[in-house]
């Protein structure tokens, strides 16, 4: 099975009691709930808390952050308030797909997108009214924007650590979806994106 690479917005698809900005971050919050954190104690967490901490002070980012190692579904993914989710499983893998991932999520967090996505749906409220989110074309290219601007932001990270992109790639081929979707590029989109910063 195959998962997204990075999740950053959950999508409600239909507005009802709120602005959509507070309807998704209810989205989220409640997604959050669902997760599972791995033990304080656990070598993966501690993999992974090591990798984070050698990333944020590699970039020089002050911005209050906390990194999540949980059960999620997904590699990785983001929340508002500088909350970074990844899957434990993420220990495992190399070094360099390592900080991909954690350095798309950190992408998305010093980048503004959730307080941007949530401008965003505020400002366009009259897109989402009659017709589903999922097939809102401006919605789409917004998100796929993010997610570009985010896999920048992971090459920069690379470049920082001495990471050659060709490590890191592979991570596409296990836990990325092949095929777009309503918040993210095609696989092949980005990884061509990639190496033309590369
Ligand atoms: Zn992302």
């Amino acid at each position: 099975m195959k998962y997204l690479l990075a999740a950053c917005l959950l999508l409600v698809s239909s507005f009802c009691c709120a602005t959509p900005s507070q309807d998704e971050a209810q989205a989220l919050r409640e997604f959050h709930d669902t997760l599972w954190l791995v033990s304080e104690s656990d070598p993966r967490l501690l993999q992974l808390n090591a990798d984070f901490r050698e990333l944020v002070k590699a970039t020089g980012v002050t911005l209050p952050l906390k990194l999540e190692v949980t059960s999620t579904p997904l590699i990785g993914h983001s929340f508002p308030g500088g909350v970074i989710v990844v899957q434990v499983d993420l220990a495992s893998l190399p070094r360099a797909q390592r900080m991909l991932v954690l350095g798309h999520e950190l992408g998305h967090q010093v980048l503004g997108h959730f307080a941007s996505a949530f401008a965003f749906l505020d400002n366009n409220s009259q897109l989402f009214t009659n017709q589903a989110a999922e097939d809102n074309p401006a919605w789409r290219t917004f998100l796929h924007q993010q997610e570009y601007d985010a896999d920048a932001y992971a090459v920069h990270c690379l470049h920082l650590l001495g990471l050659p992109l060709a490590d890191a790639v592979p991570i596409f081929e296990v836990y990325a979806d092949a095929d777009e979707s309503l918040t993210h590029p095609a696989t092949k989109a980005r990884i061509a994106r990639m190496r033309q910063l590369n």
